[in-house]
This record gives C-alpha cells, structure tokens and sequence, in this order.
C-alpha cells in the first residue's frame, strides 16, 4: 500500500444465510482510495452498493456475515475488528457513513448542538465549549449558520438537515465518508449546491468519500473513480469520466443509455429488460447474461474475468483475446 493510499478491499464477500440459501450480495470486490479520491457507486437497487458500504463499516448484521476479503483503513484491518473495537477504533474516527434518508435521522426532542456534540463527547471526551467549536468549524464548512446549532430539527429545511448530518459525519476527520444517496430527496437546485460543496469540502479535508447513487450523471461530475456493480459484483472499476464517456461493459452501457439528457435528441431512452437476478440462485456464466443483448455461447457458461481497456478494468468476456 503506498503512502497517500487510505483504503485498501481485497475480495470482499458478504453473504445472507438465510432459510433459502446464501443470498450472495457482494462478491470479490477489490479497490484501493488514496487521500483526496472519490469513487462512485452506480448500480440498479439490489446490485449490492448498500451492502458494499455496511461491509465497510462493518455494520452487516445477522443473517449477513462477511466470508472473505480483506479491508484496509491506514493500517487498520476492519474484518478482524470485535464490534466493541469497531464501535471504539474505526465508525466515526477511520469511517463515517451519511445514510440513505439521513436527513430524517435526527432525534425530534434535541437540539442540532446536542446530537452533534454526542460523538465528540462519547468517542472523544471532547465536550463544552471544546466540542462547541469543533461543530462551528464544521457546520462552516458545509455553509450551514451557527445559529443552526441551537435550533430543533423540525426547524430546519431538509436541505440544511442534510448538511448537518453531513456536518456530523465529519467531526472526527475520518478517513474515509460514505455518503449513500445523499441527496435523492433533495430538489435539483439544493441537490446540486450540496454535491458542489461536497466536492470543495473532498479537496480541503483529503480524505477519501464513496458515494453511492442511481444517478450516474452526478457521479460522473463528483467522483474520480467509478465502480458498476451488477448482481454483487463490481465489473466496471476505472476513471469516472473515461467510464462515463466510453463505457465498456454492456451493462453500464445501457445505464448510460438511460440518462435523460437536454442536449440529445432521441425518441426513447434505453432501457435494461427484465430484472436483476436472485442472488440466492444466481445464473450460471456472467450474471448478465439473461439480459445482455451482446452475449454469446460462452456468457451461459464461464464467469467473466477482469480484462483492462483503456486503464478500466472489465468484467466481460467481450474483452476476452481473440473474443
Ligand atoms: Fe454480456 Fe457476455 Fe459481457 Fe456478460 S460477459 S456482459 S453476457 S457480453
């Protein structure tokens, strides 16, 4: 792992043990985050993003257990973690997570100051007018007013509450942020001034921020790298905009393809028929291939290794020699 490297996840499995069978929602995934790199991740809903981000936080809980891999946080191996280690040495201090629906997350009955002085004074012992400032440098720092601090949730838009949670997700200067849909039930206008701000705040603070969200088009502005994931599997993992530009797999292909754009005239989107598979049975070959309109004899048969094109690695067996 060189230097600047922050996150290092070699093949990471998490299965669900369950009375049908393992429910396999995350297999082989490997990437590495340096300081100051983001990485998006696209796929349709149960394509294992959710997944990916609690395996990292080490939050899957039973029926679910991690079963292979490793990950990497400055040094700190999270699979070998206890849960009373995991709550003490790696959520909040190594990895931060600002979850799906998190502006609804707050607690009615206490003020802003108070949920978020509670893992300065928890984790930390940080409390007063210590914890205090702590929170004003952050609140500044997302462009949310200190008088916030004071104020109930239900006082707030839910623009404002969603930079406080991101606020809070930051507190302890963790290396890495996972930040899953943070924005889907915001309006285009507050959506797009909070990724803006995201993307001041990943400059500033160096750290690494994983973004999860169907919309491809927003990961392609924020994130550096962009991992696609299909039925538990990451199988395009490159730069964001070469990815977005000139995507390799037939599967990100058509995600793409279904991106509403002013600029392009066209009579109808693409659209990706049936749906993704059952994970307890998964077809047998590439996970895909039912409904792949690229796939040949071999796709029903033999997984697809990675191939590298243009520096993106791909999961396909298009990219196979000679294919
Ligand atoms: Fe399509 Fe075959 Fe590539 Fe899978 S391996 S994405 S089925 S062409």
């Amino acid at each position: 792992m060189d230097d600047n490297t922050i996150l290092k996840v070699n093949d990471l499995s998490t299965h669900y043990f369950t009375s049908r069978g393992a429910v396999k929602a995350l297999d082989d995934a490997s990437f590495e985050l340096k300081g100051g790199q983001s990485m998006g991740i696209a796929g349709e809903s149960g394509c294992g993003k959710s997944t990916l981000a609690f395996s990292l936080m080490r939050m899957v809980q039973p029926p679910g257990k991690i079963v292979k891999g490793s990950i990497d946080i400055r040094g700190l191996e999270v699979t070998d973690l206890s849960e009373k280690e995991a709550r003490k040495k790696l959520r909040w201090q190594k990895i931060s997570m600002v979850f799906q629906g998190a502006m609804d997350i707050m607690t009615p009955v206490y003020t802003v100051g108070y949920q978020m002085m509670e893992p300065l004074k928890y984790l930390k012992n940080i409390k007063g007018d210590e914890a205090k400032d702590i929170c004003f440098k952050y609140l500044d720092m997302v462009n949310i007013d200190y008088e916030l601090f004071y104020r109930y949730p239900h006082e707030l838009s839910g623009g404002q509450k969603q930079r406080i949670v991101i606020a809070t997700a930051l507190l302890l200067d963790p290396d890495v942020v996972i930040l899953d849909e943070p924005t889907t039930a915001l309006d285009v206008v507050v959506e797009a001034r909070i990724m803006n701000d995201l993307k001041l705040l990943k400059k500033k603070l160096n750290n690494s921020m994983i973004f999860i969200t169907h919309d491809l088009s927003i990961l392609a502005e924020i994130s550096d790298k962009l991992a696609v994931m299909y039925a538990g599997y990451i199988v395009e993992l490159g730069d964001a905009i070469e990815i977005y530009k000139n995507p390799k797999h037939p599967y990100t292909r058509k995600l793409i393809g279904a991106i509403p754009r002013l600029h392009v005239d066209v009579d109808r989107l693409e659209y990706i028929p049936g749906a993704p598979p059952e994970l307890t049975n998964p077809p047998k070959g590439c996970r895909f291939h039912p409904r792949c309109d690229q796939a040949f004899d071999r796709c029903s048969q033999d997984e697809p290794g990675f191939h590298e094109v243009d520096g993106v690695k791909v999961m396909c067996h298009l990219y196979d020699r000679g294919a």
